[in-house]
Order: structure tokens, then C-alpha cells, then sequence
């Protein structure tokens, strides 16, 4: 069987180099490219099944390989970036990544992205314009405060949106309470970790009644939460 190919962009010779001997144990073919010129022609040239993209390149930024790419492709990506503040940015730009890993990262934490972005990814290939298109398990529309669970709307307040937001975005990643407060409270200074508990809590609730057969976000234990599509 042919390997699934994996080029890493990434201008840190020894932190790719460890993430790509990680994904080879692991059954992947990973290169690494460290000059983002060079990588964008190679995409070109001979397009990986999954790219993992870091923002922060000498030459040519992140954000323009992804902009060229996505001109003509839809091949996986995964964003690499160092500031977790940035996500919620990028996010917000809408630029056609499939994930966002944030570093300093596991590479055991970005193999399960690596793996749940192939699978989303590997679904049945839409035959053109108009082929039916499975909607997700969680659709949000920020802009009208409207979520949706299996095509069910959801009565959230603001805060559990913009918590199921942060976690739904970024399927099998843990986030830690601090991580959701700068996410989703960075406007209330004064938000405690307990408040988060709360809402969280509240949140959790409403999608147990909306889709009782799955738990969609797990508690991790002393460290946070993670959205499990
Ligand atoms: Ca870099």
C-alpha cells in the first residue's frame, strides 16, 4: 500500500526533524522543507497528502503558502503556530485550514491531529459542484450566534458558544482552562477558572441532550477539555 505522504514546512531543522522521525515510526512518509519558496514549488510539483504548515518561515510566510495553495487545492493542511492567541485570528480570517496545532506541541499530540484531519479529509470526494456534502456534527455560525448539533440548534448563551467554538475547532486537542480563558474571555479580565467550570459545565449539559449517545467534549482530568467528534 502506498505510504500517506507528509511534508513538514518548517524552518527548525531539529523540531521537524524529530515530528518527522515520530510520523515515519508511525507508518507516514514525512519530508521536511525548510525554505517556504522551495516548498510551495514542490507542492506544486508533486502535492503531499497532508501538509503541515508553520506560520513562521524566514522567507515566505505561512499564511502565503497557504493562500497559494488553496487557489487550486484542498489538500489537507495543518497550521503550525507559536502563539495560541493567534488561533483564534486565524480563525476568524477563514482561511481553508483543516487544524491549527500550536507549539510548543507533542508530536503524539499532532500524530492524533495528523490522523483525525486524514480521516475528515478521506472521506468520499465530492463529485463536483452540487454533490452532497455530510454536514458536521457541530456547525457554528459566530456571526448569528447560531450553533448546531447533528443539525439540531442549540440554546446557548455567547460564552458556551464561543467555548464549543474554541474546542470544536480544534477536534482531539486538550485545552487547558487557561487556554480557554484567553480564547473566550480575553474581553472579562476578571473571569476565574471556576466560571469556565461553569459554562463549561452548562454547555456540556446542553449537548448531552441534544446528542445523549456521544460525549462530545471530555473533561481531562486536571488539565482541561477536548472536543471528541
Ligand atoms: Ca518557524
Amino acid at each position: 500500500m502506498k505510504k500517506t505522504r507528509i511534508l513538514l514546512v518548517e524552518d527548525e531543522p531539529d523540531l521537524a526533524q524529530v515530528l518527522a522521525d515520530y510520523l515515519v515510526r508511525d507508518g507516514y512518509e514525512a519530508s521536511v522543507e525548510g525554505n517556504g519558496a522551495r516548498a510551495l514549488e514542490r507542492i506544486r510539483r508533486e502535492p503531499p497528502d497532508l501538509l503541515l504548515l508553520d506560520l513562521m518561515l524566514p522567507d515566505l510566510d505561512g499564511l502565503t503558502i497557504l493562500r497559494e495553495v488553496r487557489r487550486t487545492s484542498r489538500l489537507p493542511i495543518i497550521l503550525v503556530t507559536a502563539r495560541v492567541e493567534e488561533i483564534d485570528r486565524l480563525l476568524g480570517l477563514d482561511l481553508g485550514a483543516d487544524d491549527y496545532v500550536c507549539k510548543p506541541y507533542s508530536p503524539r499530540e499532532v500524530l492524533a491531529r495528523v490522523k483525525a484531519v486524514l480521516r475528515r479529509s478521506s472521506g468520499p470526494e465530492p463529485a463536483g459542484a452540487g454533490a452532497p456534502v455530510t454536514p458536521p456534527l457541530v456547525e457554528i455560525d459566530a456571526e448569528n450566534w447560531i450553533a448546531r448539533v447533528s443539525g439540531q440548534r442549540l440554546d446557548l448563551t455567547p460564552k458556551e458558544l464561543r467555548l464549543l467554538q474554541a474546542l470544536s475547532s480544534r477536534p482531539g486537542r486538550v485545552l487547558s482552562r487557561a487556554q480557554l480563558l484567553d480564547l473566550v474571555y480575553k474581553d472579562d479580565l476578571d473571569v476565574s477558572e471556576r466560571a469556565v467550570d461553569s459554562h463549561m459545565k452548562n454547555l456540556r449539559r446542553k449537548l448531552s441532550q441534544a446528542l445523549p449517545e456521544r460525549e462530545l467534549i471530555r473533561s481531562v482530568y486536571g488539565v482541561g477539555f477536548a472536543y471528541e467528534p
